[in-house]
């Protein structure tokens, strides 16, 4: 459990609270053309569906605006404006309808034109996401991509807001280095109190985005660093919010109501039990039959599929049920801490359901 989390004041985006002890909110992106409004609608929807709590959207031109009002009146998912340079997109964007925008002041110009964004940000409750990144940072002032440097800019634009009396901000300062993004998130977090968004960018893709993103996103967050993520990854953004929300579970800050445990097998595992299906399919199986009574009822419950009697019976014992593997296709299975009675792999999924259908008469 993080216990440290760092203290921010909260931002509203529509009916998202961001930061001051609001718990840490899940974000994706859209990857379709904002002008295929339908394209756009229906990926909203998935990203929900998966578990998103916000989504960004690129608007790239005035024109689209258009589009961007017609989706706002679509979808009930809070959306975040997405603008680079073109303060007019963002009073567009404003009056469309989004509940956050996301543009760095010092990018947009005169004084004149960030006040104007300011003001109608003010007046329609939309909070501003600066975002720094690694990749984008200005080469003239900043020639030299390090901590130091992406903090300081993400500064730079805070204070033209704060000079503006606007704080309903959310910072974020990301770059594709683990270290630096970490370094740069520590150093942000002891000069502002926003909120901040954490991420790491350009991660890639598959198996190498889930690690470094885990590995970047999990730090800041043990370290109550982080009000709100978004993993980057290259491909389907709902895959973005299913590595999320692992993150945010194995963080803590999220409950997973049925938490799987299995043993990576060893020599010792009986060959007539192949743990790996046996696992997915207990994931599987209680998934669909329990999981919305456990949720409903904000409690979690563990179970352990494990490959052999030695270190087997210890943790199914621990777990809410359990079952460790024995000799012959026999497995062992066990419910609430008890030892219940041998049973055949090809019936163990079924029979530790039954138990747990028990179990939750008990618990629930
Ligand atoms: S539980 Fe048993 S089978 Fe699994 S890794 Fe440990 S010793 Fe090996």
């Amino acid at each position: 459990m993080v216990n440290n989390k760092r203290q921010s004041r909260q931002v509203r985006a529509g009916s998202l609270a961001i930061g001051g002890g609001a718990p840490v909110s899940l974000q994706s992106m859209t990857s379709c053309p904002l002008e295929d409004i339908a394209a756009t609608i229906t990926q909203i929807r998935s990203l929900e569906e998966a578990g998103a709590q916000m989504v960004r959207l690129a608007v790239r031109t005035e024109d689209h605006v258009v589009h961007l009002r017609e989706i706002c009146q679509h979808v009930s998912l809070p959306l975040c404006a997405d603008i680079h340079f073109n303060y007019r997109i963002a009073l567009g964007a404003i009056d469309a309808g989004i509940d956050k925008i996301r543009l760095n002041p010092g990018n947009i110009g005169e004084r004149w034109k960030v006040e104007e964004v300011v003001r109608a940000a003010r007046e329609h409750d939309v909070p501003i996401r600066i975002g720094v990144n690694g990749g984008s940072l200005d080469s003239k002032k900043y020639p030299q991509v390090t901590p130091q440097s992406l903090t300081d800019s993400a500064m730079d634009h805070v204070k033209i807001l704060e000079d503006l009396h606007f704080n309903d901000m959310v910072i974020s300062i990301k770059s594709s280095n683990i270290l630096q993004t970490l370094q740069a998130n520590r150093l942000l977090a002891d000069l502002v109190e926003y909120p901040i968004h954490v991420g790491l960018t350009e991660a890639g893709y598959g198996l190498n985005c889930i690690v470094q993103s885990s590995v970047a996103i999990g730090s800041l967050l043990l370290e109550g660093i982080g009000d709100t993520i978004r993993v980057s990854m290259t491909g389907d953004p709902v895959e973005e919010i299913i590595v999320g929300r692992k993150i945010l579970e194995a963080a803590e800050l999220r409950r997973a109501p049925i938490h799987v445990i299995s043993c990576p097998t060893c020599g010792r595992t009986d060959p007539d039990i192949n743990l790996l299906e046996l696992a997915k399919k207990t994931d599987q199986v209680l998934t669909s039959r329990f999981h919305d009574r456990i949720e409903a009822s904000g409690k979690t419950v563990t179970v352990a599929v494990m490959g052999c009697e030695v270190n087997g019976p210890g943790e199914a014992a621990h777990a809410d049920i359990g079952i460790a593997g024995g000799r012959g296709g026999k497995m062992l299975l066990f419910a609430g801490g008890e030892k219940l009675r041998k049973v055949d792999v090809r019936n163990a999924v079924e029979e530790m359901a039954d138990e747990l259908e028990v179990l939750l008469e008990k618990l629930l």
